[in-house]
């Protein structure tokens, strides 16, 4: 099969011919329907996030088809329409019994530390599955495992965000963007997104942004935008740069919290200590998501409360991925989200095939 492996950081990643993985014990076999390309795999190919071993098959936010079951593979079925929750935990240190999996002490990548969906097949242990509601496009539902199900892990489990409270978004760019539409959902109240790009201001106002305000208005407390907006009670730094995060600080009300989701090496400079004392101000991280979390965003999608299509900005082929990540570390950003499509080229000499083709209902 073809498979986006990278061979060692710095040379970009490349198509190889690789054989199909087996499926054994409690693993299942997908044909990869749609990945999402996402900003940690442009991380991981510069060496800002190292991997313990090369090369290594890329993508982690996977919808496909079950074609093949392990022996003791539970709960799915081949054909099975499902999403894949990346990060395999072990489900017995006190985070993953406490129902804190993102923080599990060994837990593993799909397409970081394991091999991922950047490739025709991929092998996923069953209990990593989440089946699909029949309304939901494969290319949606790869972006509700990681794009969307992160932001609803800022918003809902370490922000705890209530209807009519305030929320300010930095950073709009594909999360930022997701936890727009998510604060809607949740009934937050003014949304204010914050960016250095008119257009993707532009953007998060058409999915559910109140208000607009410019980066570079950010810590400039009389800018008429802020006057509008009020002292929001919560701050999404989707950046995570140092001066976002005292921006986000500054500008949220007193009691408010900062979620940094944005992932920068360098120490967070948020206030003096005296005021985050009296303002009672806090800031935290917010790591991945854990699996029920996709399971709320399948289900905002197939009630239709979230509007994808607008958020995805190409579709490619496995034979375009090396590009899209090269565009992606020279911008610095991705313009809307990028899904590859294995299945849309033809299957390669010696790929397994179906005997059945299942049912698809990929648009
Ligand atoms: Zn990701
Ligand atoms: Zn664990």
């Amino acid at each position: 099969m073809k498979a986006v492996r990278l061979h060692r950081v710095g040379s970009g990643v490349q198509v190889d011919e690789v054989p199909v993985p087996r499926p054994t014990s409690e693993d299942v076999l997908l044909r990869v329907e749609a990945a999402g390309l996402c900003g940690s795999d442009a991380h991981i190919i510069n060496g800002r996030t190292p991997l313990p071993d090369y090369p290594r098959i890329l993508g982690h936010e996977v919808a496909g088809t079950v074609c093949e079951t392990g022996p003791s593979a539970a709960g799915v079925e081949v054909g099975a329409r499902v999403a894949v929750n990346f990060l395999i935990t072990c489900g017995q240190c006190r985070y993953c019994v406490s129902g804190r999996t993102s923080l599990c002490l060994s837990r593993e990548g799909l397409g970081v530390v394991r091999d991922g969906g950047f490739a025709e097949y991929m092998v996923v242990p069953a209990r990593n599955l989440i089946h699909i509601p029949g309304a939901v496009p494969f290319r949606h539902a790869a972006l509700a495992t990681d794009a969307f199900a992160t932001s609803l892990h800022a918003i809902s489990k370490r922000a705890q965000v209530q209807a009519g409270e305030g929320c300010i978004v930095v950073g709009v760019g594909g999360l930022g963007l997701s936890a727009v539409q998510l604060l809607k959902i949740r009934g937050a109240y003014p949304i204010i997104a914050v960016d250095a790009d008119a257009k993707a201001l532009e953007l998060a106002m058409s999915l559910g942004a109140t208000h607009s305000i410019p980066a570079s208005a950010m810590g400039d407390e009389n800018h008429p935008a802020w006057a509008a907006a009020g002292s929001p009670i919560h701050a999404f730094d989707f950046v995570g740069r140092p001066e976002t995060v005292q921006a986000a600080t500054h500008a949220v009300d007193r009691g408010g919290r900062v979620v940094v989701v944005g992932h920068s090496p360098n120490s967070w400079n948020t206030a003096d200590g005296s005021t985050m004392v009296r303002e009672e101000k806090t800031v935290m991280g917010s790591y991945a998501f854990d699996k029920n979390e996709i399971e709320d965003v399948l289900g905002f999608m197939s009630r239709g409360l979230i509007d994808v299509d607008t958020m995805i900005g190409q579709v490619i082929g496995l034979d375009d991925v090396d590009q899209a990540l090269a565009t992606f570390g020279a911008s610095g950003r991705i313009p809307g989200r990028t899904l590859v499509e294995p299945a849309a080229g033809a299957l390669t000499e010696g790929a397994f095939l179906l005997a059945e083709e299942p049912e698809r209902t990929m648009s």
